[in-house]
């Protein structure tokens, strides 16, 4: 899927199917032998029957459901009901909640499969599903029973997630966040704002942090709760207009005397700082895989244009310059695919510290879905920057990977950090 739109201009080079075979030996015999390299990398992942079923139902939605609507929805800024609906029909929500709250949980790794599907198919609606998990996630990991068996089923109905951490003033310092929650009685009151929230104004349940007003330390009094979609005192302030992700809501929340039930709270008071973290963990390698559905879709556009675009009398693909290029950029793709997988693996093997690999993850997902997508575009000419063709899109979706789940200077200080000699 290279075009944007169907009408296509006399002289402009037409559509080509995806190609993704790789010549492996030119020349020599046996040259009808080729090597598959992403399909091969794929059929090696040995899924379990039941989540082979689901991938395969998922590639279904995608293809004909949300690719073919990406374009539009991202034209229009308007959320991609149809295609979130489409995968809230399969119950792809289930698949990270338990069955005890009528979940039908299924392995990291495979959740990390169907992000990366759902982005290369429409990023936008690839980081709403993220941005839902990333906020249910949490109140999987460290809700109380009476919590999951009253708020989760809501979840694995389709009802949506998300997550508020940054504010105006606290983005990657999230220990400066202002907004307050002070007991009373059996309930709690909300003041302060949130900024850049995805999903904010769809969300069922918005995974909040904030800090509890009796505890007086930046990190000790972070605290988090749960609010519930039409709590009186909830408004959505802004929805932003953003360059790329244009259908995926990102919106600025306020907080005014919203009063929520004290059973919504997370944890104890002040138990926040760790419940951040562990969330930050599970959601960047969720990022990771919506950023590599992205730098997956710019790829496959590679491949078809310089294929059927010819110059000179030559396909684009045969000056070695490009193939140089294609080369750098598939064995990337191949590699930091294959990280992502291990570190899906460290997930569901219940490894109790994998921040760093998620860190590497995010980092370099993210960076390789920048540079395809440029790349793509460098590679469509003109006709790239020219938003007929899907890598224009690409290029602006890209963008913001490296900016959100941490930028990616966080990511590199963390990750340099790490190998610091105490
Ligand atoms: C589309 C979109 C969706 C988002 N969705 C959500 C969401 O659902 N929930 C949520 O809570 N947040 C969300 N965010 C917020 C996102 O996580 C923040 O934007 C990000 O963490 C950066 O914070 P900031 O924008 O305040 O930038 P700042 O922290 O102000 O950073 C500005 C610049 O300074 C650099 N910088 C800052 N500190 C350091 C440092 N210590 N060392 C080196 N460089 C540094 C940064 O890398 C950056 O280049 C979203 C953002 C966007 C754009």
């Amino acid at each position: 899927m290279q075009r944007e739109r169907s009408a296509i201009e006399p002289g402009r080079p037409g559509r080509q199917s995806v190609n993704w075979e790789i010549e492996s030996r030119p020349g020599r015999a046996g040259d009808e032998e080729r090597m598959k390299l992403f399909e091969q990398l794929a059929s090696r992942r040995n899924w379990p029957e039941e989540e082979r079923i689901v991938l395969d139902q998922v590639r279904r939605v995608a293809d004909e459901v949300i690719a073919p609507n990406a374009a539009r929805y991202d034209e229009t800024g308007d959320y991609p009901r149809e295609s979130v609906d489409a995968l809230m029909a399969l119950g792809l929500n289930g698949i990270f909640v338990p069955a005890a709250y009528g979940g039908t949980p299924m392995s990291y790794a495979l959740y990390l499969e169907c992000v990366k599907i759902v982005a290369a198919a429409c990023a936008s609606t690839g980081v709403i599903y993220a941005t839902n998990f990333n906020g249910v996630k949490p109140l999987v990991d460290f809700g109380t029973e009476e919590q999951k068996q009253r708020l989760l089923p809501r979840i694995t109905e389709g009802g949506i997630g998300a997550i508020a951490i940054t504010e105006q003033t606290a983005g990657s310092d999230a220990t400066g966040m202002q907004t307050r929650f002070t007991p009373d009685g059996d309930g709690i009151i909300i003041n302060g704002s949130k900024t850049f929230i995805s999903n904010g104004n769809v969300a069922e349940l918005i995974f909040l942090f904030g800090k509890w007003s009796e505890i007086d330390d930046r990190k000790a009094a972070i605290s988090a709760l749960i609010v519930e979609k039409g709590t009186p005192g909830l408004t959505v302030l802004r929805t932003e207009k953003k360059m790329g992700h244009r259908a995926a809501p990102t919106v600025a929340l306020s907080f005014e005397d919203c009063r929520v039930p004290r059973a919504n709270l997370i944890g104890e008071p002040g138990s926040g700082l760790e419940t951040l973290l562990v969330a930050l963990n599970k959601s960047r390698p969720s990022m990771a895989a919506h950023a590599l559905g992205i730098a997956r879709a710019a790829f496959d556009d590679i491949v078809s244009y310089t294929n059927e675009r010819k110059q000179s009398g030559r396909k684009v693909i045969d000056f070695q310059g490009n193939q140089f290029l294609i080369a750098e950029l598939a064995s990337e793709l191949a590699m930091t695919e294959l990280w992502l997988d291990y570190v899906g693996g460290l997930v569901d093997s219940g490894a109790p510290d994998f921040g760093l690999e998620a860190s590497i993850a995010k980092l370099r997902a993210s960076d390789l879905a920048m540079r395809m997508a440029t790349d793509a575009v460098q590679m469509h000419g003109g006709y790239g920057y020219c938003s007929d063709y899907r890598v224009e899109r690409l290029m602006r979706d890209a963008k913001v990977t490296q900016i959100w789940e941490g930028t990616n200077q966080i990511h590199r200080q963390h990750i340099g950090r790490s190998f610091r000699i105490k």
